[in-house]
């Protein structure tokens, strides 16, 4: 397949203001208005109704009624193809990625979701045998004409399992600040920025009273939420999260997804799970892969209501996985 040709680059350095090229208006790297010209209106979600009226419907706990949100978008999948060593782990893949909603990828083990994931600010490429051919856009820009470490702030990951650096609470986010400020600024300065952060995920009134404790000996849920106020410091357009709660017990499970629905709003989300149930909670639009190919995208009510393909109706009826 041809490569198209690149736009021209954008180099970013942190404080550069980006227009995102999809929205009209005032520019706002990290949290764009989502009233402002270009949007789409989410499709709105399926009756709960129709989880049951179908023949095909699979039995799931109703999701929990969320407004409909307006959507930019932030990047774009076309015909990306992965492979490792001249294997495809990922075949002709195209998506959109929106802020004002949560895109789950679904799929079994070894189906290619964290490949793709991992594509959408390059972390691929730091396997040696794994080659992409297409096009992944952020903000109308090829991603691969981007510094890798200013796409990496840009496009934030969270992994399957919690990994704070062991340092305090406080520490964990101010490093990220630090990272990206042009002067070392002192720790009282920080301070709002790191608070605001924490808050973001949720997680400022567990810690606030002992920023100084280290991180290592927060529970896992809290962990997590602070590898999400870390994410979130370096003010991203796009969250990653590959598995973010399997590590975890349901009540931290049920805090971060939570914690998902809301954020959707103001930064683009993209959870790999392979919780079904999950992606029904949270996701707005799910991708189901399959051994590497893209096998049907549709918003979550759809999806899991009323199937098109067999393949998506075997998986979600359980038949594999
Ligand atoms: P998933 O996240 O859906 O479980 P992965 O993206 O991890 O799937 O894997 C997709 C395919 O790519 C699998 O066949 C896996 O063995 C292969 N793969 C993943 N990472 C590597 C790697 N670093 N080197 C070689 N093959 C890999
Ligand atoms: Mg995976």
């Amino acid at each position: 397949m041809e490569l198209k040709s690149p736009p021209p680059v954008r180099r970013l350095t942190p404080g550069t203001p980006v227009t995102p090229l999809h929205v009209h208006g005032p520019a706002n790297r990290t949290r764009p208005t989502v009233s402002s010209g270009n949007v789409q209106a989410a499709p709105v979600g399926v009756p709960p109704a129709a989880l049951v009226a179908e023949p095909t419907a699979v039995v799931l706990p109703l999701a929990p009624r969320r407004a409909p949100s307006a959507t930019i978008e932030r990047m774009r999948i076309d015909n990306v193809t992965i492979s490792y060593a001249g294997k495809p782990a990922v075949k002709d893949v195209s998506l959109p990625v929106r802020q004002g909603e949560v895109l789950a990828m679904i799929g079994p083990s070894g189906c290619g979701k964290t490949t793709l994931l991992r594509s959408l600010n390059r972390l691929t490429e730091l396997t040696k045998s794994a080659k992409l051919e297409g096009q992944i856009s952020l903000d109308g820009t090829d991603i691969a004409t981007l510094e890798p470490t200013e796409l990496r702030r840009r496009v934030t990951m969270v992994f399957q399992q919690p990994n704070p650096f062991p340092m305090s609470t406080f520490e964990n986010v101010a490093y990220v600040l630090r990272d990206q400020a042009k002067r070392r600024p002192n720790k009282a300065s920080l301070r709002p920025a790191v608070e605001s952060a924490l808050a973001r995920a949720g997680l400022l009134e567990e810690v606030k009273d002992n920023l100084d404790h280290p991180a290592l000996r927060l529970s896992g849920g809290q962990q997590q939420r602070l590898c999400i106020a870390r994410a979130l410091a370096a003010d991203p357009e796009v969250l990653l999260l590959d598995e973010p709660c399997s590590a975890l017990d349901p009540q931290s499970t049920k805090v971060i997804e939570e914690l998902i629905v809301k954020l959707r709003q103001e930064v683009a989300i993209v959870i790999v799970t392979h919780n079904l149930q999950q992606a029904h909670r949270v996701a707005d639009h799910v991708a189901f892969m399959y051994l590497g190919e893209l096998v049907e995208y549709a918003t979550a009510p759809a999806l899991f209501a009323r199937p098109r393909e067999q393949r998506t109706k075997d998986y979600v009826g359980g038949a594999f996985g």
